[in-house]
C-alpha cells in the first residue's frame, strides 16, 4: 500500500506543493500548527527515522537544505524556526514516510509540553 505522502508525490492526491525535485517534495501540512508549516518529504519511501540508512546520509541533509531554504523563501529565518522529524508512537508519527516539519513564523513556544 502506498502511503499518504506517496499518493501526493505521485498527485493522486491534491498538496500545494513548494517544492519539489528529484529527492524530495515539500507542500504545505493540511492542518497548519504555525503561519508557516511546509512538510519535506523524500522521494524514497523511508517509513521513520529508524529506518535511515547510511547511505541516505546525502539524502537527509538534502532534506534539510531545502528546508533551510525555503525558511529564506517564505521570511522566516532571520526570526527563526523549528524543524522537526516525529518517530513511531512516542514521537507522535501519524504517517509513517519520513518528513521533516518546518514551523514558523510566530514565536513556537517550549519545545514539548510537560
Ligand atoms: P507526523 O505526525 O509527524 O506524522 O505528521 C504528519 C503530518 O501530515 C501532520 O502534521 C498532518 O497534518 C499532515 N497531513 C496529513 N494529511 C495531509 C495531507 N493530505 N496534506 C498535507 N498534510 C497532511
Amino acid at each position: 500500500m502506498p502511503t499518504l505522502f506517496e499518493r501526493i508525490l505521485n498527485k493522486e492526491i491534491p498538496a500545494t506543493i513548494v517544492h519539489q525535485d528529484e529527492r524530495v517534495t515539500a507542500f504545505r501540512d493540511i492542518q497548519p500548527r504555525a503561519p508557516v508549516h511546509i512538510l519535506v518529504v523524500p522521494t524514497k519511501p523511508i517509513p521513520t527515522a529508524n529506518d535511515i540508512e547510511d547511505g541516505d546520509e546525502a539524502l537527509i541533509g538534502h532534506m534539510f537544505t531545502v528546508a533551510r531554504d525555503l525558511a529564506r523563501r517564505e521570511g522566516i529565518a532571520e526570526d527563526g524556526y523549528r524543524l522537526i522529524i516525529n518517530c513511531n508512537k512516542h514521537g507522535g508519527q501519524e504517517v509513517y514516510h519520513l518528513h521533516l516539519h518546518l514551523l514558523g513564523g510566530k514565536p513556537l513556544g517550549p519545545m514539548v509540553s510537560a
